[in-house]
């Protein structure tokens, strides 16, 4: 991670109006404090535990830095995870819908959420169908009242992004929902041309990250 790399990755984003989550899973401390001083507000975590241990430090000293949660979330972290994030990008499940709504009740606190579409339809993947997607959004939003604010994709290594960014904008259109979770190192140009408005950018901000995360 340089100051530079990471004030000319905000400058080009600025001007796309997009946002940049800085994804620091597997990145030091170090690391993050330098994006932090480099100008850098908002990041993304996979693991509640990890997030916990690592940004409890960190938020002595920056308590301005917001983090999103990118990563499957499970049942049993729900509660820490509505304490820890200002945004979960990752709901996928009615389980999880229900256990957020609860949560959200009982703490006051409300993350924004985004919906994750499997656009690719790939079983090891998390995310809903995307035949399925239209009545989960309904319930989220209608039944549970959930502040859902847009979708979310990772699309299929192997395919090119553009067609399941083009999806995944057409299904937040049909429902109203106006921001897209979309695009990652390799392909954040393309997402943010197809309408992305939260980018989640890891390798090419910090390097290489630690490869058990
Ligand atoms: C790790 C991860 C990213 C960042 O990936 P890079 O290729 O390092 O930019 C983005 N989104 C999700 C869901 C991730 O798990």
């Amino acid at each position: 991670m340089t100051r530079m790399a990471a004030a000319h990755a905000q400058s080009l984003l600025r001007a796309q109006e997009a946002t940049l989550v800085a994804v620091s899973k597997g990145q030091s401390e170090e690391k993050i404090r330098q994006a932090i001083h480099a100008g850098v507000r908002g990041f993304g975590e996979n693991r509640v535990q990890e997030a916990q241990d690592k940004w409890a430090r960190v938020w002595c000293d920056f308590p301005a830095a917001h983090l999103h949660m990118i990563g499957a979330l499970q049942t049993n972290k729900v509660r820490e995870a509505v304490k820890l994030f200002d945004a979960i990008h990752t709901v996928d499940r009615k389980s999880i819908a229900l256990a957020l709504a609860k949560e959200m009740q009982k703490s006051g606190k409300r993350p924004s959420l985004f919906i994750q579409v499997n656009t690719g339809e790939e079983p090891q993947k998390s995310g809903v169908l995307p035949q399925d997607a239209s009545a989960f959004i309904t319930y989220c939003k209608q039944e549970l009242e959930l502040p859902v604010i847009g979708l979310m994709c990772v699309p299929p290594v192997s395919h090119h992004p553009a067609p399941h960014f083009a999806l995944l904008k057409n299904m937040a259109d049909a429902h109203g929902l106006t921001q897209l979770s979309m695009g990652m190192s390799g392909d954040f140009e393309t997402a943010i041309r197809f309408g992305a408005t939260h980018v989640r950018i890891g390798t090419a901000l910090f390097g290489e990250r630690d490869a058990r995360m």
